[in-house]
């Protein structure tokens, strides 16, 4: 077992590269940044790995990296689907965090809202699945974020739900980043992964009030 990460100059071809990673039987993903360059996580049989990396041309950079313990050869960067998070005035206030998976809304109530700070774990109660496009601002609710969400973790999406560790990474415009939803024996934990957007410290609830609609 042996893990690798490709960096190529320029977009690669992701659902090709996915279609060979699955034929080896290689583990990981492939990602094509913003900065137009292209990065393949490869992990698996030595032979596997090499094959993988040898099919992306003599141009990829290769390092090795630690093996990472993936599920799936999945493709990064690329939205699964929307989220939204409202602020519900309800019999206690709470916030309805949202996340579109095949087809239905998942829901999970939110009695403190979001943090943005990777050492507070949020409670998130899990709810009905609600309808897409279902949340409507009104006297009782406000749309507080909303966006795309990629699926992020080493489980394959949406059965990293079922199995109670779901790890995803919000484009929203107030939350950005990884995040973490965790299934606890005292219900599920929200939890902001540690990245770039993490701000150790910081109350986004208190200092974003408000719709991202009605400004
Ligand atoms: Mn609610």
């Amino acid at each position: 077992m042996e893990a690798a990460r490709a960096t190529v100059a320029g977009a690669v071809d992701r659902d090709a590269v996915v279609s060979r990673a699955r034929d080896l039987g290689v583990l990981g993903w492939v990602r094509v940044d913003d900065d137009g360059v292209s990065r393949v996580h490869a992990e698996g049989g030595d032979d596997a790995v090499a094959a993988l990396v040898a099919s992306l041309g003599d141009a990829a950079t290769v390092e090795r990296v630690k093996v990472e313990g993936h599920e799936q050869f999945a493709i990064r960067g690329v939205p699964h689907g929307t989220f939204v998070l409202s602020e519900h005035q309800a019999s206690t206030r709470h916030f309805d965090l949202r996340l579109e998976v095949d087809g239905v809304m998942k829901s999970w109530a939110l009695p403190k809202g979001p943090s943005l700070d990777p050492g507070v774990k949020r409670l998130a109660v899990e709810v009905p699945d609600h309808a897409v496009g279902g949340d409507r601002e009104g006297p009782d609710r406000i749309i507080w974020d909303q966006g795309v969400y990629e699926q992020g973790g080493r489980v394959p999406w949406p059965e990293a739900i079922t199995r109670g560790h779901a790890v995803f990474v919000l484009h929203g415009e107030k939350l950005r980043g990884g995040f973490a939803l965790q299934r606890t024996p005292r219900g599920w934990l929200f939890v902001k992964r540690k990245d770039e957007h993490a701000r150790p410290g910081s109350d986004i609830v208190a200092e974003q009030p408000g719709s991202v609609l009605s400004r």
